[in-house]
């Protein structure tokens, strides 16, 4: 009994209670739920402003929204902080195609980034070219002229019998909080994002690396503009009945040449035209694209705004989110969302007017689709190089960085990313919003978003469990990304919440304790500067 009393006084001197600020609180809930601007921030980006390509006209516009929206909000210090090299920008004005012959029918899809466009409408009949590795090219040489090719036969569609959205439940959460088995993942594993692409096979059957794959997709493309094809059709890399998952189609360096139009079609109308080319009936197509290239320099921008500590303003606390999207919609779910819960707490922050020790940060990420490129620009600025742990005096003074990135859902809580150290502190910081679904602690790390790029450099960042709704089903990366997918409720919760942690990580007496620094990563052949092609989320 004298034992359990003595560690357990220590347990507590080791760990003293962590409180939250109620009343903080309590406010930050008012103004989040009753005074709640989150969905006009998403409107804005959205509806208003379109897709936020980094480097394309969408993405300008909307950094300078959010400029004029945290002035409106009365914070003052707002930057755009330029890193590159990104590559050149890309949008679309115009997209329209058609089967032609055997019967008319139009046709949904949409131009892949980064290719070329028409002269206005063109026409073009289509055959299926099964060009897969170099050795195939000679065989098509002179043979493409004004074609439209497809390179893949039909590829068939499962039954669906899940639902498409879904929230978790108890169970879920349950399995989530559960560490990993030790194992293949590393000790804390990896909570997989969403469902990765199959890398294609080289000349020997084995995947190709993704420098060998980049180097023949150059090689294929600069292939199609000698040899004059018209355009290339492309069932979405996922999704039916309408909705087309679809990103680039060729790289954004300023070197690599401009395919002709590459179009991703909804499967079934892809299906269609290659049943029919497969049973060699006559297919003929038509496609209307207006695409724009921007090589006005290849360095693009984060959009930086911050509120100054008053007792340690040297040392920060980051909220964040990437900015830039797909263009298939207004990348709602991805992540204006995320953007728009950032933006809505800072804004709760100032309009509260609570004064905080520490500096309060928000970053809106640019290059994330492509690689998670403008948070890892950033951390290499200011605190570090991973690939030889060098780190730099800001360093030591963040405190934190937490980013939404996991569509629209609310937060049902947050993964640890393996530092034991911080469940007694988030759980308290969780606690006044477990009656509002954030229950969860997980000490497993996840992924393929912008906290990994403070992670990798022994940084705390943290991404939020969210609910999944129909962001993979229907949403992630589609033609269908768009507001109507984004719950106000949930977006409401998760506001108050990052208001809440924020607050509580920029008054908190102590830094947070971390975890050991981890080993220098160096950068794997293939990936220069900040152009890793890792996938996104
Ligand atoms: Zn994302």
């Amino acid at each position: 009994m004298r034992t359990t009393l003595l560690l357990l006084t220590i347990g507590l001197l080791a760990y003293p209670q962590e409180k939250a600020n109620l009343y903080v609180v309590h406010q930050i809930k008012q103004e989040a739920l009753e005074n709640s601007k989150v969905m006009d921030h998403l409107f804005w980006l959205t509806d208003v402003n379109g897709h936020r390509l980094t480097n394309s006209p969408g993405f300008d516009r909307a950094a300078n929204w959010v400029k004029k929206s945290m002035n409106d909000f009365g914070i003052k210090d707002v930057s755009f902080e330029k890193w590159g090299p990104f590559g050149r920008g890309w949008t679309y004005s115009n997209f329209s195609a058609h089967l032609i012959e055997p019967a008319y029918s139009p046709l949904i899809g949409y131009p892949n980034a980064w290719t070329g466009g028409t002269q206005g409408p063109v026409q073009g009949e289509v055959i299926l070219a099964s060009i897969r590795v170099e050795a195939d090219l000679e065989k098509w040489k002179g043979k493409l002229r004004g074609k439209v090719l497809i390179m893949e036969p039909e590829r068939s569609i499962g039954l669906h019998t899940i639902a498409r959205g879904r929230r978790y439940a108890d169970a879920d959460l349950a399995a989530e909080a559960m560490a990993p088995d030790p194992g293949p993942t590393g000790v804390f594993g990896l909570t997989p994002g969403g469902p990765g692409r199959q890398l294609p096979a080289g000349p020997d059957g084995r995947p190709m690396s993704m420098a060998a794959i980049r180097a023949f997709r150059a090689k294929l493309h600069q292939f199609f503009v000698d040899e004059g094809v018209a355009g290339v059709l492309m069932p979405g890399y996922r999704g039916e009945a309408g909705t087309v998952f679809a990103g680039s189609g060729s790289s954004q360096d300023l070197k690599a040449p401009i395919p002709p139009p590459m179009i991703s079609l909804t499967i079934e109308h892809y299906n269609r035209i290659a049943r029919l080319v497969d049973k060699k009936v006559p297919v003929k197509v038509q496609f209307d694209v207006k695409t724009e290239f921007f090589d006005k320099g290849a360095d693009t921008y984060n959009v930086i705004a911050e509120i100054k500590g008053t007792k340690r303003p040297e040392e920060v606390v980051m909220i964040g989110a990437h900015l830039d999207s797909w263009h298939g919609a207004t990348g709602a779910t991805d992540n204006a969302a995320g953007c728009a819960v950032a933006i809505e707490a800072i804004r709760i922050i100032k309009a509260l007017n609570l004064k905080t020790d520490r500096t309060i940060r928000l970053a809106l990420w640019s290059g994330e689709e492509q690689g998670l490129f403008g948070s890892k620009a950033y951390v290499k600025d200011h605190f570090g190089d991973v690939t030889n742990m060098q780190l730099k005096p800001e360093h030591a003074k963040l405190q934190a960085y937490f980013n939404l990135d996991n569509g629209g859902g609310k937060i049902r809580g947050v993964y640890l990313q393996g530092n034991d150290m911080l469940r007694p502190i988030f759980e308290a910081w969780l606690a006044p919003f477990k009656d509002y679904g954030a229950t969860t602690l997980t000490i497993r790390n996840t992924g393929s978003t912008d906290h990994v790029s403070f992670n990798s450099l022994g940084l705390p960042g943290f991404q939020f469990i969210q609910d999944p709704l129909e962001y993979f089903s229907t949403t992630h990366h589609s033609n269908m990304d768009v507001y109507d997918y984004v719950p106000k409720s949930d977006l409401m919760q998760a506001s108050a919440i990052l208001a809440s942690f924020v607050y509580n990580a920029a008054t908190r007496d102590e830094m947070l304790p971390r975890k050991p620094l981890p080993k220098p990563q160096p950068e794997r052949r293939g990936e220069g500067g900040a152009r890793a092609t890792g996938s996104a989320n």
